[in-house]
């Protein structure tokens, strides 16, 4: 999530912080999906294939830094 910017809705624009766990524009509703917006400058120095192919998690949690879920615990069953 360290890599997420912000979320903006695909109809109106509206931002959300990733932080508030929203999936959908509030002004929207269901329609209104967000577009997850990323901090390149971040994922340049952070998020490259050495750095994935050092993690253990062979799921989709190795990519937990560019996914919108606060909660690592959000991918444990
Ligand atoms: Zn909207």
């Amino acid at each position: 999530m360290a890599l997420v910017k912000k979320l903006k809705c695909v109809l109106c624009g509206k931002e959300f912080d990733p932080e508030s766990d929203t999936f959908t524009c509030t002004d929207c509703g269901p329609d209104g999906t967000l577009d997850v917006l990323y901090d390149y400058g971040e994922i340049k120095g952070k998020f490259t294939p050495k750095t994935l192919f050092q993690r253990k998690e062979k799921s989709i949690s190795r990519y937990i830094d560019l996914l919108p879920i606060s909660d690592p615990s959000f991918f444990q069953t």
